[in-house]
């Protein structure tokens, strides 16, 4: 590796340079001609061919790393949501242009092309997406830096509607070619499970004990092209695919079962066969544990075995590379990387400890209490039972110092145990994180702050030192500059082009909030974003928008606590307040209220809501008098693709959670960027978004975090705000008379029902408080004028919300690690 043959060239930055090489794809690797070649056919040679621009950037940049020999950030992520890959390739090679007149000259059209592409949906929701923008951003930064995680053969699912109700369906992306990636069976790394520990004594006479694993699974590097934007670096995205081993077949081909041997295959491979599609309520189940170690300890592996110069000292592994555990998902890989010292390296407990430590930093990113990943005792003994000895040994010596500094509290000490005792004996993940991490930080300051006064209260008063915050960040790239071409171009116009990689320049347009040129040319792009997405949904979803209506959007995975089910109410009430003769439709502004969610499939209050939604859709929408001034739109299957052409479309953001309940969220910084105007309570990064924007350019509502407290501390009684507002209750009535269930009572029973006797998330708590806001948006939207205004103000001030400036928070408060130069 330190020393490469001279790199072919690459293809000519010009039109015949690319047509060229396109062609020489279609013919060689595809095997086909222009005039035979489907839509496939062409995609892929495109996509190969914009590979080829990128590809001598991607092995200088592997080769740099190697020499400098830098601190690197290892991210570990068992989710990335990538979204589309060929136009962000597109754009960090400045081919856009190049690619769409050399297509042309073809007889090709990019936008049919790139429409061909299958988004790798290798994530659930604002988790993975989170870690794709992450990887973007390392990679525009320059900063030394590998992304590690799962290539499940089959992503989230794809979601579509029957009578309303969501059916899952596999997502098959890799049917169609996989052009982005790059297989390395060459590279591949062996993971035991199961079987048992045995002690033994070393040669130098001490005791140790080594794990007999019962099975062993091969790991296959894929890699991913992650390219910086301009700035001639390309960073790599490695995910792991699960293989049989021969050893294993053999074995079984031995004793002579052929069908038993083949099947045994099916096993091991499907390790990387499924995303687990929930998002905040793990299941807890035993192929996803597989999963996470299976991922963790291949990336331990091939990162000191393939990215470390042979014969490296690893008690300077803390100079080296930093792991950032993105959630408890990566956190086996703690007592993974111990084993590796202690058991295969020989270090004594004390030192493998201390540079396991500096080894790891963890984000949490949740608030739930039932999403706090635990694994049983039982199953973790099964499958990894030297890891468990591992954690056991960890937490041994953690409780010695809790009592020790504790003068002897027993209730501290088992309540910051990393083994819960109760209801059975579990591995509490987020605790062994916070115990061996440098540092703990949550993503956004409302979020860290309730991290160290609640979630994790009795180790922030340990270690107060260790906790952090670092507020999440989008990329500017996919979220504004791709997905919001005509927005780009009006802001590139009046400022220039730097805000694509320093997003803080935004501000410079802020005077511009009162050129009333400028707004009415904002105006022109937000009617050309909704003239698109009007031809998408037709085109797509059969769905016909009135571009001339608000676009209301709540899009946003499907969660009790995000509460649809507020939203749900005002469209609800709007209709009754409408049929009932007492609002008339000349009052109201006209809206198309938009939904996007997927639910996960074992969530069934969750599925019950999108059946709600559709079926209250389904009625309002065939109103004669109400779908004059109120739709509902539901495009189903919500991805990065969708959220691509919606967000640049939307007037009004909808982040309505509960207080205390959204960590962060990062939906709330593309609306603001793409200058929608928020609706919302004080959570997550709302709070900061508000801040940045100004009050009147935002419409706050709701109970704080600590009156929900408060009120839960209490003891809640949904049921009084039903008793005491007449609107709410006849919303509610409405829905359990039938009305939107064909007169059936019992349909909708179940949420309205929860709702009355439960209610959770205080939907009912805050509805009176949602309306009234939103009777505020409807004055702020009959004046186009200041509304756009607003919106300007909007995009100037979001700039904080760049994943840039988030990676170089992590890099100075968490990584001490540095870009490299050029
Ligand atoms: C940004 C994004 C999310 C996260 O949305 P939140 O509103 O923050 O929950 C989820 N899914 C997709 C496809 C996204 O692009």
């Amino acid at each position: 590796m330190t020393e490469t043959t001279p790199l072919i060239t690459s293809p000519e930055h010009s039109v015949e340079g690319f047509v060229r090489e396109f062609l020489r794809e279609l013919n060689f690797t595809q095997g086909t001609v222009l005039e035979r070649a489907t839509t496939n056919d062409a995609y892929l040679a495109l996509a190969r061919t914009v590979r080829h621009y990128l590809m001598s950037r991607w092995i200088e940049t592997t080769v740099d790393h190697y020499r400098a020999q830098p601190k690197a950030v290892a991210y570990l992520s068992a989710e990335y949501l990538l979204g589309r890959q060929l136009d962000n390739a597109l754009l960090a090679a400045d081919l856009e242009e190049i690619a769409a007149e050399g297509l042309a000259s073809l007889g090709l059209d990019l936008a049919e092309l790139r429409d061909a592409e299958v988004e790798p949906g290798l994530g659930n929701g604002g988790l993975g997406r989170l870690a794709a923008c992450f990887v973007d951003s390392l990679a525009t930064m320059s900063v030394p830096a590998i992304g590690y995680g799962i290539r499940y053969e089959y992503g989230i699912f794809r979601q579509r509607f029957a009578g309303g109700r969501q059916v899952e369906e596999p997502d098959t992306w890799l049917a169609g070619g996989a052009p982005w990636e790059f297989a390395h069976p060459e590279h591949a790394v062996t993971v035991g499970f199961g079987g048992h520990t045995e002690k033994y004594t070393g040669d130098d006479g001490v005791e140790r004990s080594r794990w007999v694993p019962g099975w062993q699974v091969l790991g296959v590097p894929y890699n991913y092209m992650v390219p910086g934007y301009r700035n001639g670096r390309v960073n790599t995205l490695r995910l792991w695919s699960a293989r049989a081993t021969h050893a294993f077949d053999l074995q079984i081909f031995n004793e002579g079962d052929y069908v038993d041997a083949v099947r045994s295959r099916t096993f091991a491979e499907n390790i990387s066969k499924v995303l687990y599609p929930e998002d905040s309520t793990p299941q807890g189940k035993e192929l996803r544990l597989q999963q996470q170690y299976f991922f963790v300890a291949c990336s331990i592996r091939d990162f000191v075995d393939q990215l470390l110069p042979a014969g490296f000292d690893l008690r300077r592994l803390p100079e080296r590379i930093v792991f950032q555990l993105n959630d408890t998902h990566p956190v086996v890989a703690i007592p993974e990387l111990m084993r590796v010292l202690v058991d295969d390296e020989g270090f004594g407990w004390d030192e493998a400890w201390d540079v396991t430590r500096r080894c790891f930093a963890y984000t949490c990113h949740t608030l739930l209490p039932e999403a706090l990943e635990v694994w049983s005792v039982e199953l973790m003994g099964r499958l990894l039972p030297r890891h468990l000895e591992i954690i056991y040994r960890i937490n041994e010596e953690f409780l010695a110092q809790v009592r020790e500094r504790s003068g002897g509290d027993e209730l501290l000490v088992r309540r910051m145990s990393i083994i819960a005792e109760h209801p059975q004996r579990a591995v509490r993940m987020a605790f062994l994180a916070t115990v061996a991490a440098t540092r703990v930080n949550g993503v956004a300051e409302l979020h860290s702050q309730l991290l160290r006064d609640k979630v994790l209260a009795d180790f922030a008063q340990l270690w107060p030192e260790k906790f952090t915050n670092v507020t999440n960040g989008v990329t500017p790239r996919r979220f504004v500059r791709l997905a919001n071409p005509g927005l780009s171009g009006l802001i590139t116009e009046a400022i220039g082009d730097g805000w694509v990689t320093d997003l803080d320049r935004l501000r410079e347009l802020e005077p511009l909030a009162d050129d009333a040129e400028f707004r009415r040319r904002f105006r022109e792009v937000k009617a050309a974003n909704k003239g698109r997405l009007v031809d998408v949904l037709r085109r797509r979803d059969g769905i016909e928008v009135d571009p001339g209506t608000m676009l209301d959007v709540m899009v946003k995975r499907l969660h009790e606590y995000k509460r649809q089910l507020l939203k749900l109410l005002h469209v609800v009430t709007l209709y009754d307040r409408i049929t009932a003769g007492e609002v008339s439709v000349d009052d109201v502004p006209a809206r198309t209220v938009v939904f996007g969610a997927k639910a996960a499939p074992g969530y069934v209050m969750a599925k019950e809501i999108i059946a709600l939604i559709n079926h209250v859709g389904a009625v309002v929408n065939a109103h004669p008098d109400v779908s004059t001034v109120l739709r509902v739109a539901f495009p189903a299957n919500y991805d990065v693709t969708v959220a691509e052409t919606l967000i640049p479309a939307a007037d009004l953001s909808e982040q309505i959670s509960l207080a205390g309940k959204e960590a962060s969220g990062t939906g709330n910084m593309k609306f603001a960027l793409n200058g929608a105007l928020t609706i919302g309570t004080d959570d997550g990064a709302n709070v900061e978004i508000r801040r940045l924007v100004g009050d009147d350019n935002f419409f706050l509502f709701g109970l704080t975090e600590p009156e929900a407290s408060a009120i839960a501390e209490a003891g809640y009684r949904p049921s009084s705000y039903y008793e005491e507002n007449p609107g709410l209750r006849r919303a509610l009535d409405l829905v359990a008379s039938g009305a939107f269930s064909d007169g059936d009572r019992g349909a909708f029973e179940p949420v309205v029902a929860n709702l009355l006797a439960e209610d959770r998330f205080m939907v009912l708590a805050d509805y009176q408080a949602y309306l009234d806001a939103q009777a505020r948006v409807e004055a702020a939207y009959a004046d186009p004028d200041a509304w756009s205004r607003s919106a300007v103000l909007n995009v100037a001030r979001s700039g904080f919300f760049s994943s840039d400036r988030s990676m170089r928070d992590y890099l100075d408060r968490v990584w001490h690690a540095r870009p490299l130069p050029g």
